[in-house]
């Protein structure tokens, strides 16, 4: 596949809801430190952090940020500090440089707990954070998602530079496998094929729902979810749901068990919040705009796919190909992949006769859709 251009999902920065949901998980405290600091004007210092960062493909949601003070976030970008898998501080042992004596006394702390469990750091943004800080080597054949290039190089902050080869273009985002490392460099080949994702320009702050991020009442939550409910349909109103769902979650530190038994609307179970709040996840940028695949096929890939990343890249592969899967088929390829067992034509014709409905649509069209969903999803991805 070298040769083919890869550009990946990259959705820059925080959103301001995102911001606004972390400064709540974490009151306003330095996750690291547990310093809280404003100004006299009332302006926190405390920032959102990623962990896994924007330019490597790290995405904008709460699970992969920290609120940390102006000192502890250069620490956690620049290599001093970063986490274990169960959100332990880790700092390096560089005791010669200055800021090492800081930082130490932090090793092995656990970080403040955001006030909704479900939303605390991932281990797989931890374990990215790790490699690319210098705390876990970089090997061959570890998969890197890498932006920010010039003349097809970029430089991790141990130095070395990442070189992507064959490729001179600039600011792209690209999908790599590690090749070699050493010492000087790390080098990469682009392994995916997957188009460029139109980045919308609808945003997620774009909702005509707006709370302010402060002050607001459960029950201005409450009449905008209930308005929601009767003016949108289909995967417009999940994500609309899922926003103010993780809003109020965060504000108010309740589970998605909690907010649906406090909320009193028709249909906001506990799993309608949770499905809500993963296509809010899966398309910060409303990416399912344009596309014609109704929800009940997200939910599809929302029940074999349990990263939001992996649902969201099997969605694009099913976009990309422009024939979009019906949701009875989609049911019929994740039947497949659930299985574990090869994608053939064969057995692409025997789950679609198992899952799909007899109807007008002949077989081999439906199977011939399916196995070019999973060409492109393989040329695109492997799961975790
Ligand atoms: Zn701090």
């Amino acid at each position: 596949m070298s040769g083919n251009w890869t550009v990946s999902h990259y959705t820059g920065e925080f959103s301001s809801d995102t911001r606004q949901n972390l400064r709540n998980l974490y009151s306003g405290h330095c996750a690291v430190c547990g310093q809280r600091r404003e100004s006299p004007f009332g302006h926190l210092e405390a920032e959102a952090a990623h962990i896994h960062p924007a330019q490597h493909g790290g995405p904008d949601t709460e699970a992969n940020g920290l609120l940390l003070c102006r000192q502890c976030h250069w620490g956690f970008d620049s290599g001093w500090l970063s986490l274990t898998d169960d959100a332990r501080i880790i700092v390096s042992n560089d005791d010669a440089a200055d800021g090492h004596e800081y930082f130490q006394q932090f090793s092995n702390d656990s970080i403040e707990a955001p006030s909704v469990n479900d939303l605390e750091p991932l281990p797989r943004f931890t374990q990215v954070h790790r490699k690319l800080s210098g705390f876990d080597p970089i090997n061959a054949g570890d998969r890197l998602t890498i932006g920010g290039l010039r003349s097809g190089k970029v430089q991790l902050i141990d130095g070395r530079q990442v070189i992507v080869e064959g490729s001179t273009d600039e600011a792209l985002v690209v999908n790599c496998e590690v090749t070699s490392v050493d010492s000087q460099a790390v080098r990469c080949s682009h392994h995916t094929i997957l188009e460029q994702r139109v980045k919308t320009d609808s945003g997620r702050a774009e909702s005509p729902f707006k709370l302010d991020p402060v002050d607001y009442s459960f029950d201005k939550l409450e009449e905008y979810v209930r308005e929601i409910k009767r003016d949108y349909s289909g995967v417009a109103q999940k994500w609309e749901w899922g926003r103010l769902f993780r809003n109020g979650r965060t504000k108010y530190g309740l589970s998605h068990k909690e907010i649906a038994d406090t909320i009193d609307v028709e249909g906001a179970s506990e799993l309608q919040v949770q499905r809500a709040e993963r296509v809010y996840e899966m398309f910060p940028d409303r990416g399912y705009e344009g596309n014609d695949i109704p929800f009940s096929a997200i939910a599809e890939l929302q029940r074999i796919f349990p990263n939001t990343e992996d649902a969201r890249a099997a969605y694009d592969c099913i976009a990309a190909t422009g024939t979009s899967l019906t949701t009875m088929e989609t049911r019929a390829w994740v039947e497949l992949l659930l299985s574990e067992s090869e994608v053939t034509r064969e057995t692409a014709r025997e789950s679609v006769e198992e899952h799909v409905p007899k109807s007008n649509v002949g077989l081999s069209e439906r199977v011939s859709r399916i196995l070019a969903v999973h060409d492109e999803y393989l040329s695109v991805f492997t799961p975790n």
